[in-house]
């Protein structure tokens, strides 16, 4: 069993899939184009945003999404202490200063409360000026934008939607890439809409972040003059190769999404009586980038690991390492605090294989597999 199965989506696109690659290589127009910017227009009305911009990757459109907002040297930028380390490394690197939020148990996604607490206590130090928050969608799931958003209005504070692992999300009738100043999205393989190698997209309803973006991503150059730049950029482009797959994923895109909360559904049936498993909050839609459970503590969660790969089924711990323990951030002079949430659901989860072409008895296979090691791991404790 394969943890997200690549090859059964390609087989069953195959046939699109080649010709769209084809007929790239006949036109011969590998870098923008016509298929770059017809991509661009439907993801744009998928999530309903006036621009998209396409880059190279999610964590190009968020490093992007900093410089256009001038974001810099003594500048504070709220991110959760629990998610992927591309939001922390860009912050870094723009010489902003990243400040960790801890995350909802629940949805582990970033806590609006203790957003409010540690934009206080930077207000408090007076070291260094909130300038932006940027929470990520967690495992597809949307983070509280109805909370955030409002706390960010508060504080003036803008908004970048890490949505890497959310595409095709939503809140109500809003769809995920639309939650942000700017929103951004990644096509990495494995993410709910993925290409077929690095690639990603930053959407924004405002015409003069747009334009900047799109300047930005081509070396600061002015629109129409290749050799005359207005500002220092670089290079992050979409390959109009990957352009056109991701236009043939694009029209998988619902059919799969379907099929992936089937999936998310036999999970729930069968593990939540005996696990924490993900709760989608009333009138939100998860894009199922993950299926990750908690376990009573780490000993069971290892435990569980260990008889499904025994069993052939792969199974991940995202995240092991919290951002406030990684090595490379232990010299970033952020505001040390204790998170309570992020080190107990480290200690604790673990993901599942889950993807649009997962069969039944697959599922099931991976529940019995689990629900066999909980019963012999309680055995074990009672002795
Ligand atoms: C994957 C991911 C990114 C980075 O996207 P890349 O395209 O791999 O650069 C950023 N944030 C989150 C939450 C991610 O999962």
């Amino acid at each position: 069993m394969k943890f997200r199965d690549l090859n059964r989506q390609y087989q069953a696109l195959k046939p699109l899939i080649s010709q769209a690659v084809q007929g790239v290589l006949e036109q011969g127009d590998f870098i923008q184009g016509q298929t770059v910017r017809q991509l661009e227009e439907q993801l744009a009305a998928c999530v309903r945003r006036k621009h998209c911009i396409t880059c190279a990757s999610g964590t190009d459109g968020l490093l992007l999404s900093l410089l256009v907002l001038d974001i810099g040297p003594g500048d504070a930028v709220f991110t959760p202490d629990f998610t992927y380390i591309a939001a922390a490394n860009v912050i870094c690197l723009t010489g902003a200063q990243p400040v960790f939020v801890d995350i909802d148990p629940v949805t582990f996604n970033m806590d609006p409360r203790d957003l409010e607490d540690r934009i206080e206590a930077v207000l408090k130090a007076g070291r260094l000026r909130p300038k932006a928050v940027m929470p990520a969608n967690l495992f597809g799931l949307p983070a509280d934008y109805d909370s955030l958003q409002p706390l960010a209005a508060k504080y003036g504070l803008s908004v970048i939607e890490d949505a890497a692992q959310s595409f095709g999300a939503s809140i109500g009738q809003r769809r995920s890439g639309s939650f942000g100043t700017l929103s951004v999205t990644s096509f990495f393989p494995a993410k709910p809409l993925g290409c077929y190698g690095d690639g990603g997209a930053v959407f924004t309803d405002s015409d003069r972040l747009a334009d900047r973006l799109r300047s930005l991503c081509q070396q600061g150059q002015i629109p129409g003059n290749k050799y005359i730049c207005r500002e220092v950029g670089c290079n992050s482009r979409l390959d109009t190769i990957q352009s056109a797959i991701l236009l043939v994923k694009l029209q998988a895109y619902d059919r799969e999404q379907a099929a992936v909360e089937r999936v998310a559904s036999i999970y729930g049936m069968w593990l939540r009586p005996h696990v924490q498993v993900p709760d989608v909050p009333r009138g939100m839609t998860s894009a199922w980038a993950q299926y990750t459970v908690l376990f009573r503590d780490s000993r069971q969660r290892n435990q569980v690991k260990e008889a499904l790969r025994q069993a052939g089924i792969p199974s991940m711990v995202y995240y092991p390492l919290p951002m406030h323990q990684q090595p490379s951030f232990c010299s970033t002079r952020f505001e040390k605090k204790h998170f309570l949430h992020t080190d107990y659901v480290t200690e604790r989860c673990l993901s599942l294989p889950i993807h649009p072409y997962m069969r039944q008895e697959e599922t099931e296979l991976v529940c019995t597999v689990i629900l066999e090691a909980l019963a012999l791991s309680e055995k074990e404790a009672s002795l």
